[in-house]
């Protein structure tokens, strides 16, 4: 019997990976000289080969001697954070800001919020630039990271301007129910939820394909990329095994037989193409 393969409704580069990489190629057009980025662009092997072959080239320590007044400088998605942002200006005559709007409007909310007085609460991995991003946006250090359960015991006692928001790409769920312990804590806190749309509506396919009936999850996309690694992890919360794999040829071909429906889902930085190579051996497959 031939295995069923349902493809996510979503699929393909979220809109703030395919402004940045659009950005990327056509800097390497345009520019006389080196463009460079800070940073993987997009968390996808594949992604920033194809990058790296139009002529984007990752800034290492060793270039920054060798910048000229000709090259270009690209921020990446996620963003980056002010400090970094201000010796970018400096060192490059030429900046690209390639910041997913989004990061952009949550940057400018924690300024502003700030500006005002609050105390900002991003729920959210402390490593990953786009935190790293938004947090440097807080005035005056006005600002926790909040990733695990036990962190919530060392905030502050006596807020009472609290603005909680989310990191664009976290489960959902779990935003909620930080929100849910955090107002708790601050009665008066005002929640946000900013994750964004595409993230939103990934997760809400894997929920779907409960419903659909699948019985196993394949997330096409990165091993670093958070938002596919996040998906992983829901379909596993709702019960149902993921893997999650960077190409086709790494799929594990022996375990998926033994299921009769297969989910298949793209993270926000995976090509298309690679989600239907995954699709198309899938459906070759049979049990
Ligand atoms: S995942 Fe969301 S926030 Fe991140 S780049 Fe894509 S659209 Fe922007």
């Amino acid at each position: 019997m031939s295995v069923k393969v349902i493809m996510a409704n979503v699929s393909g580069f979220c809109s703030g990976v395919k402004r940045a990489l659009g950005l990327a190629y056509d800097a390497c057009k345009q520019c006389a000289g080196q463009v460079y980025v800070a940073g993987e662009l997009v968390h996808n092997k594949k992604v920033m080969e194809n990058v790296e072959t139009a002529g984007v080239k990752l800034l290492r320590d060793c270039d920054l001697e060798k910048i000229t007044s000709k090259d270009a400088l690209l921020i990446r998605a996620h963003g980056c954070p002010r400090g970094q942002r201000a010796k970018f200006h400096k060192l490059f005559n030429i900046v690209i800001d390639g910041t997913c709007p989004h990061v952009g409007r949550v940057s400018k909310m924690i300024e502003c919020e700030s500006g005002k007085g609050k105390h900002i609460i991003v729920i959210g991995d402390k490593f990953h630039p786009e935190v790293q991003t938004l947090v440097s946006f807080a005035k005056d250090d006005k600002v926790d990271i909040i990733n695990f359960e036990e962190e919530l015991d060392h905030l502050q006692d006596n807020l009472d301007q609290v603005l909680v928001i989310a990191q664009s790409t976290i489960d959902e769920s779990s935003f909620k129910s930080f929100a849910n312990k955090i107002s708790k804590i601050y009665p008066n806190a005002e929640i946000k939820n900013t994750i964004c749309s595409s993230s939103r509506r990934r997760q809400q396919a894997i929920l779907y394909f409960k419903k659909e009936g699948v019985q196993a999850v394949v997330v096409a996309g990165g091993i670093h990329s958070n938002n596919t690694r996040t998906l992983a992890q829901i379909a596993k919360k709702i019960g149902l095994p993921a893997f999650h794999v960077e190409t086709a040829t790494d799929l594990p071909i022996q375990k998926l037989k033994t299921f009769q429906v297969i989910g298949v889902i793209g993270g926000a930085s995976t090509d298309e193409e690679t989600t239907k190579e995954m699709v198309a051996d899938l459906l070759a497959l049979e049990n």
